[in-house]
């Protein structure tokens, strides 16, 4: 577990050596853009745990990933958008963190991406 995290590029972005467009961060979850958005304001959350899939993750760190992913829909002023969680190379799972896509539709709003609530 410990060399996977090392070599992980979440946990990196978690500690802060790999910078991003952070959108909310507690003691256990973290939300940024998605470097490679599908649409304007495509935000990932994660939690700072490190797991590779859902399974992976203890229920106490899962709690705030929902809510925070709403709230990110509300500030995209978003009608219509997908929330979405790979797990396993099958499943289209690039990068071994969990992490939950927030994938607003393209009738979003202008301005995503900079009105987001810092917290
Ligand atoms: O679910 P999946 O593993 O395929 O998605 C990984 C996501 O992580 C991609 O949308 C990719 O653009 C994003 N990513 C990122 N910042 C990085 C590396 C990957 O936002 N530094």
């Amino acid at each position: 577990m410990a060399s996977k995290m090392a070599s992980c590029i979440f946990c990196k972005i978690i500690k802060g050596e790999i910078p991003c467009f952070k959108l909310f961060e507690s003691d256990k979850t973290l939300a940024f853009l998605d470097i490679n958005p599908l649409s304007k304001g495509h935000a990932l959350v994660i939690p700072k745990i490190h797991g590779e899939k859902l399974t992976d993750i203890p229920d106490d760190h899962l709690t705030e990933i929902l809510p925070i992913a709403k709230k990110l829909v509300v500030a995209t002023g978003a009608q219509e958008y997908n929330i979405l969680q790979n797990n396993g190379r099958g499943a289209h799972q690039e990068v071994g963190h969990v992490h939950f896509h927030m994938i607003p539709k393209p009738n979003a709003q202008e301005g995503l991406g900079i009105g987001w609530p810092q917290q």
